[in-house]
């Protein structure tokens, strides 16, 4: 079973977010499920750096502008091919922003290459190479299915990994994909007038997956499918959700090289050490008291702006918080001034740091991810593994992951943290008090904490399920 996975980013190589991991993460655990996976990505400076044993795959005489190649090679133990179109990708930085901040202009162009190369190596454009499904990720890549549905080409699967990035574009911009009109319509590219990259592979993919079952079922809401939730609902037999997994040896609190204290289920009283650092590294008053921690990105998004307006409560609770992050100003600006107000209770690092990220899951409690909406979410899955209680809103993958400490599930033994909805300042402050009161009782919390750590969030389970659905595809 061949893959074509095509996306615009892919871990180590380029990455700005949850994306990246997955692309990356994908073909290691498929190739366990016998499954070869091949990923396409424009090639950027980094990834054509990164590129050995490089062999010519196809030429373009013209892709979207200027001549291009399509090179095949391995980097980090991965097969890939790299659209070489200097026009289009040798460009430094941000792999969607120029330096001022903006969209590239001419990224109409840019990721319709990686659409069309990506219809056109699944096809069989080198006869080396013929996919038996075609893999595309979010918008960037969502024209792949489009071309094979309207030129010919294996079955497709496209991937929702956050609904909010669509990639629009005039209707001037159809002309250049070279498409038949009929692909100008509803079940095609065409959206409100325009043209819609994610709307025209959502409209034209043989299966739709998202990453994860409740975001899955809330894309298709007008609440949450930012206009696209009515395509969802008519294509909701082919819409499904997969939980991502977390990379299990980068993330393993047995043996990190980042923290302090190495520990697991059976020696949880190690963490003290690194409760310890973690005070010491936020400024904190030491303490056996209940510690909370933060590692995001400081935007609406991510609830910040409401969790900010809470932190005298949660200081009222007789709790401390770590934080570490970055995004909006206003939002920075907030928490800062909280922290001034409760010195050695509410510690901020401003920035991002890997390490330091990796210290506050095994040194605080408590994960916080009270966000407005969460597709998967990687740092309530790094809490569960670390022993770090997520505390997280009701919704996306937010919701399939954390088991709410609520009686039945305490009863039970299946609690393995705390839910709250929906994301407001009273039901954050409720959520802050009932995981206070459980910290108030050791053996209550040693369970959560335990439970929590033997919950498996490695990428086995969705490798399998990524893999049945190619086999279900390719038999069709
Ligand atoms: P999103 O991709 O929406 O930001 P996720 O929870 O899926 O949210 O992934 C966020 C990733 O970025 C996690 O690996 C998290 O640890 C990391 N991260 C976020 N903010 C920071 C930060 N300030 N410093 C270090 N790592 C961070």
């Amino acid at each position: 079973m061949k893959i074509l996975s095509a996306a615009s980013e892919i871990y180590p190589l380029v990455k700005t977010g949850g994306l990246a991991d997955v692309t990356g993460a994908l073909p290691a655990a498929l190739a366990e499920q016998g499954v070869e996976v091949t990923s396409l990505v424009p090639g950027y400076p980094a990834v054509m750096a990164a590129l050995e044993k490089t062999a010519p795959f196809h030429a373009y005489a013209d892709l979207f502008g200027g001549p291009a190649q399509l090179v095949r090679g391995r980097a980090h133990g991965m097969d890939i091919i790299a659209i070489d179109a200097p026009h289009l990708f040798d460009r430094p930085g941000n792999p969607y922003l120029g330096k001022d901040g903006k969209d590239w202009p001419d990224n109409a162009q840019r990721f319709a290459a990686l659409g069309k190369a990506a219809a056109d190596v699944a096809g069989g454009i080198n006869p080396r190479f013929r996919a038996d499904v075609l893999h595309c990720h979010d918008w960037q890549a969502a024209l792949g299915p489009v071309f094979t549905r309207f030129l010919g080409g294996p079955k497709s699967v496209a991937t929702v990994h956050n609904i909010a990035f669509q990639g629009q574009f005039p209707a001037s911009v159809f002309a250049m994909l070279d498409l038949p009109q009929q692909a100008f319509a509803i079940d095609g590219v065409e959206y409100y007038g325009n043209v819609g990259y994610l709307k025209g592979g959502l409209a034209t993919a043989d299966a739709i997956t998202t990453v994860s079952p409740t975001y899955a079922q809330e894309i298709c809401t007008p609440e949450y499918g930012m206009g696209l939730d009515g395509l969802l609902r008519a294509r909701r037999q082919v819409l499904r959700g997969i939980v991502n997994g977390i990379d299990t040896d980068l993330w393993d609190p047995e043996r990190d090289p980042r923290i302090p204290a190495r520990f697991g289920a059976k020696s949880l009283k190690q963490r003290t050490a690194n409760k310890r650092a973690l005070e010491a590294r936020f400024k904190l008053e030491p303490g056996d008291g209940l510690l909370h921690g933060v590692v995001s990105r400081l935007t609406w998004q991510k609830g910040m702006d409401i969790f900010a307006a809470s932190l005298d409560a949660l200081v009222a609770t007789g709790a401390r918080l770590a934080l570490l992050g970055a995004g909006e100003t206003a939002i920075e600006n907030a928490i800062f001034e909280a922290s001034m107000r409760h010195p050695g209770r509410i510690g901020v690092i401003i920035g991002y740091d890997e390490d330091v990220s990796h210290l506050v899951q095994a040194g605080a409690d408590t994960i916080l991810v009270p966000s407005r909406f969460e597709p998967c979410g990687l740092t309530q899955l790094y809490g569960l593994r670390y022993g770090c209680v997520p505390l997280v809103a009701r919704t996306g993958g937010l919701n399939d992951t954390v088991i709410d400490a609520n009686d039945a599930a305490l009863q039970s033994q299946v609690a393995t943290g705390f839910q709250f909805s929906p994301v407001d300042e009273a039901t954050l402050e409720h959520a802050l008090s009932r995981a206070a009161e459980c910290h108030a009782d050791p053996k209550l919390w040693r369970g959560l904490q335990k439970r929590g750590m033997e919950q498996d969030v490695s990428w086995g389970r969705s490798a399998a399920a990524y893999a049945q659905l190619y086999r279900t595809l390719a038999k069709a």
